[in-house]
């Protein structure tokens, strides 16, 4: 069984200390797979050296809603020549992690230019993006539209089924992680439920969203064996099928392994 963890930010300074035995312990867990997506572009050359170090890593530059500052438009520029140089590179699979927040203490108006400015970069480097959206669904969905983003992965995704759908028909997949774990999540467990196998990737957003039994400790990527666990049982299917699915599901949207092809979703879902 592999499992693939679609959302880890391995190059977070509380993993320094322990990072070579965190991923040995994840792959005696099964989980080998791994996306560390930007948040800066000053984390750039760090991202690089882990995923250099370590087989099964793979990396996303971006500039995360929360880390827009009034260096933006310097940084943007910075974005677009590290893509420009590592662009095709084997670790690089995706832009992100970029999007809107309607809680960051970044102006609205500003992450919306800057999340603007990284759909035209997707499209430019033909990358696929790994979203951050909180509160944000209607605005989002007509950027995608506007800049023709056709792959990608709305992270940590919570909202309704028809918000789901609405992604899923754009060719987007949808992060699911520590949050259904948790019994009082109901909505977000019910919304889950509903949604089919082929749209949903797993993800830990490690160090943050600890599911229940991490009391709130700190996340790592050694979660989604569990996260896996729950899943199958909202599904009523078995864990491996899980895991098989969804690995498969990660590697077809960041474009590596050898990804037998999804199923095709059927169109009356849509
Ligand atoms: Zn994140």
């Amino acid at each position: 069984m592999r499992l693939f963890d679609t959302h880890c930010h391995l190059d977070f300074d509380i993993f320094d200390r322990n990072l070579e035995s965190l991923i040995s312990e994840c792959r005696l867990l099964g989980v080998d797979t791994f996306l560390i997506p930007g948040t800066r572009v000053s984390a750039i050359s760090k991202i690089l050296t882990i995923q250099a170090q370590y087989r099964g890593v793979y990396v996303a530059f971006g500039i995360h809603p929360f880390f827009i500052d009034e260096n933006s438009i310097d940084n943007l520029a910075v974005l677009d020549a590290e893509l420009s140089t590592h662009h095709g590179a084997e670790g690089l699979v995706a832009l992100g992690e970029i999007g809107l927040d309607k809680f960051s203490h970044v102006d609205y108006v500003l992450q919306k230019e800057v999340f603007e400015a990284q759909l035209r970069l997707a499209d430019v480097y033909d990358l696929p993006v790994v979203l951050h959206n909180r509160k944000s669904d209607q605005v989002m969905l007509d950027l995608l539209d506007r800049y023709s983003i056709r792959a990608g992965v709305v992270h940590a995704f919570s909202g309704s089924v028809e918000i789901a759908r609405e992604f899923i028909s754009r060719g987007l997949k949808l992060g699911i992680g520590g949050v259904i774990t948790w019994s009082s999540a109901h909505k977000v467990r019910s919304m889950v439920e509903q949604l089919p196998m082929e749209a949903i990737v797993l993800e830990t957003d490690s160090p943050d969203m600890s599911p229940q039994w991490l009391k709130g400790e700190a996340n790592t990527p050694k979660s989604v064996p569990r996260i896996a666990e729950n899943l199958a049982q909202l599904k009523g299917i078995s864990v491996s099928d899980v895991a098989e699915i969804t690995y498969s599901n990660a590697c077809e949207l960041f474009g590596i392994c050898d990804a037998q092809s999804s199923e095709k979703l059927g169109s009356d879902w849509l």
